[in-house]
């Protein structure tokens, strides 16, 4: 990981990219953990649209391990929470978080603080996923994780959507809440957007 050189007398902002399994909770995990032996003051924030949680929760990670996070919808939300003590903010799932995050990564960095965020950076389709190509943009440190093609066990690149066990087509919504969908790890070489459903426009 190239953060650990990376030494700046002032704040930072570094972004976890990377498809969905490769591993980008985990190592927000790592490093939160570490800024707390190094006693720093952390803060930890999630956004998901799926899960609503009154309370503080852990941010979770396939292998099990866990540290405490506060859930969040909206990049306001993550203003009127911030702890003006805190000299490590952490969010992960950014992806799903509307475009004000930008200028308020920009602005915590602006103010001394690490700013760590951990996102899917493509949707379903490969295509950038919200605000994820700005992040990586306004970043000091990128670091782009792969996970293991279910297909083929090539690294992994890409979200592959399904829907009843088939490949979703380009025209279904980025974000589906509450919908039967799941998603692979896959590669380029095995990933499927089936075309549009030009069916649809053409009952119009
Ligand atoms: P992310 O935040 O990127 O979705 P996590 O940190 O939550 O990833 O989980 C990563 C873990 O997921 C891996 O350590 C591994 O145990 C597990 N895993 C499940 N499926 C895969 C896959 N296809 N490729 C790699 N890891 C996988
Ligand atoms: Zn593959």
């Amino acid at each position: 990981m190239t953060v650990g050189i990376f030494q700046p007398n002032g704040g930072w902002i570094e972004v976890i990219a990377g498809v969905m399994f490769s591993g980008k909770s985990e190592e927000l995990i790592r490093r939160v953990r570490r800024a707390l032996i190094a006693r720093k003051r952390v803060q930890v924030f999630k956004s998901h649209l799926d899960d609503r949680y009154n309370g503080v929760y852990a941010v979770g990670s396939h292998d099990g391990r866990s540290i405490e996070a506060i859930p969040v919808d909206s990049a306001q939300q993550i203003a009127l929470r911030l702890d003006p003590h805190a000299q490590v903010v952490a969010i992960d799932e950014v992806q799903f978080l509307d475009a004000g995050i930008v200028p308020l990564a920009n602005s915590l960095a602006a103010r001394g603080r690490r700013v760590i965020l951990a996102g899917t950076d493509t949707d379903f389709r490969g295509e950038p996923f919200g605000a994820m190509p700005h992040l990586l943009c306004a970043a000091e440190v990128v670091d782009k994780l792969h996970a293991i093609c279910v297909r083929c066990g090539a690294p992994a690149t890409r979200n592959q959507r399904l829907i009843g066990g088939q490949p979703a087509r380009y025209d279904s919504p980025v974000v589906m809440v509450g919908g039967t969908e799941s998603y692979e790890a896959r590669c380029r070489a095995c990933h499927v957007v089936l075309p549009a459903d030009e069916s649809q426009g053409k009952l119009l």
